[in-house]
C-alpha cells in the first residue's frame, strides 16, 4: 500500500455531517459511515486529530440573532460540540479504534482536558484525538478551533469535510453557473469573502503555513483518496493563485 501523503492530519467535519438527512441532531447511520471513513485512513497509519462542529445541534450566532445573549449562546454551541465528540468517539470505539476526547472547557468526568503534549502522545500511540468544546471561547467557530489545534499538534493539513464539493465563487445551490476552485490562496478566500470557511481560521493557517483542503465528506472514499494524493475538493494554500 502506498504511503499516505500526510502523516498527521486535523480532520474537521461540520456538525451537519452527523445529522445525515435529518434536520437536526444525531443520525447513528451517518455517524457510522463517517467512522468507517476515518477507520479506513487510520488503517493507513495516519495520525488523526479531529474537531467536530456543532451546527447540527446549536449555532451561537443564530440564537443570538433571535435575541439570546451571544456569550451564553456560544457556550451552548460549544457544549453541542462535546455531544458530537462523544457520539463520534463511541462510533469509532465500536470499530475497535482507540480514541480520546479532550475538551477546551474542563469536564473531567466525561473527557480529558485539552493538554497539547498529552494529545500529541495519544496521536503517536495511534489514538484518534477528538478536540471538543471549540477553542473554549465565545465569538469563535469550530473552523478556527480546527486551525488552532492543527497548529498546536503540528498537523500537516486541515481537512474540512462538508456537504459540498469544495469552494465555489458563489453558492452552487443557488447559482447553476457557480465555478469551483481547485486551488485558491488564503488571501483569495478572505478577499472574496467566501463563506464556506471562516476568515479567522484561514488566516491562522496562513500564518502557520498549514494548507486546508475543503472536500465533500458525503462521498465515500474521498477522505482515503485525499490521503492517497488525489486532488479532491479545493486546496487553500499560499501557492495557489
Ligand atoms: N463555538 C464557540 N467557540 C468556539 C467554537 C464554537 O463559541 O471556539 C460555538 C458557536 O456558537 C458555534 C457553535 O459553537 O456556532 C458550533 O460550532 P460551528 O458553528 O463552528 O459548527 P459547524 O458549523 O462546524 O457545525
Amino acid at each position: 500500500m502506498a504511503d499516505p501523503v500526510y502523516h498527521r492530519i486535523l480532520l474537521k467535519p461540520s456538525g451537519e455531517m452527523l445529522m445525515g438527512s435529518r434536520g437536526y441532531g444525531l443520525d447513528p447511520e451517518a455517524i457510522g459511515i463517517m467512522a468507517d471513513e476515518v477507520a479506513d485512513i487510520h488503517k493507513m497509519g495516519v495520525e488523526i486529530g479531529m474537531v467536530i462542529g456543532g451546527g447540527n445541534i446549536f449555532r451561537g450566532f443564530k440564537a443570538s440573532a433571535a435575541g439570546m445573549d451571544r456569550v451564553t449562546a456560544d457556550h451552548i454551541g460549544m457544549l453541542a460540540t462535546v455531544i458530537n465528540a462523544l457520539a463520534f468517539q463511541d462510533a469509532l470505539e465500536r470499530k475497535g479504534i482507540h480514541t480520546r476526547v479532550q475538551t477546551a472547557i474542563t469536564m473531567n468526568k466525561i473527557a480529558e482536558p485539552f493538554i497539547r503534549r498529552r494529545a500529541v502522545r495519544h496521536l503517536e500511540k495511534g489514538r484518534v484525538v477528538i478536540f471538543a468544546g471549540g477553542t473554549g471561547n465565545p465569538y469563535f467557530t469550530t473552523d478556527t478551533a480546527a486551525s488552532l489545534r492543527a497548529a498546536e499538534i503540528k498537523a500537516e493539513v486541515v481537512l474540512k469535510g462538508t456537504k459540498v464539493d469544495g469552494i465555489y465563487d458563489k453558492d452552487p445551490i443557488e447559482f447553476s453557473d457557480a465555478k469551483k476552485f481547485d486551488e485558491i490562496s488564503y488571501l483569495g478566500v478572505v478577499d472574496r469573502g467566501l463563506g464556506v470557511i471562516d476568515s479567522t481560521a484561514v488566516t491562522l493557517c496562513m500564518e502557520h503555513q498549514i494548507p486546508i483542503r475543503v472536500f465533500n465528506f458525503n462521498i465515500r472514499g474521498n477522505l482515503k483518496r485525499i490521503l492517497h494524493g488525489e486532488q479532491i475538493g479545493t486546496l487553500i494554500s499560499t501557492e495557489a493563485a
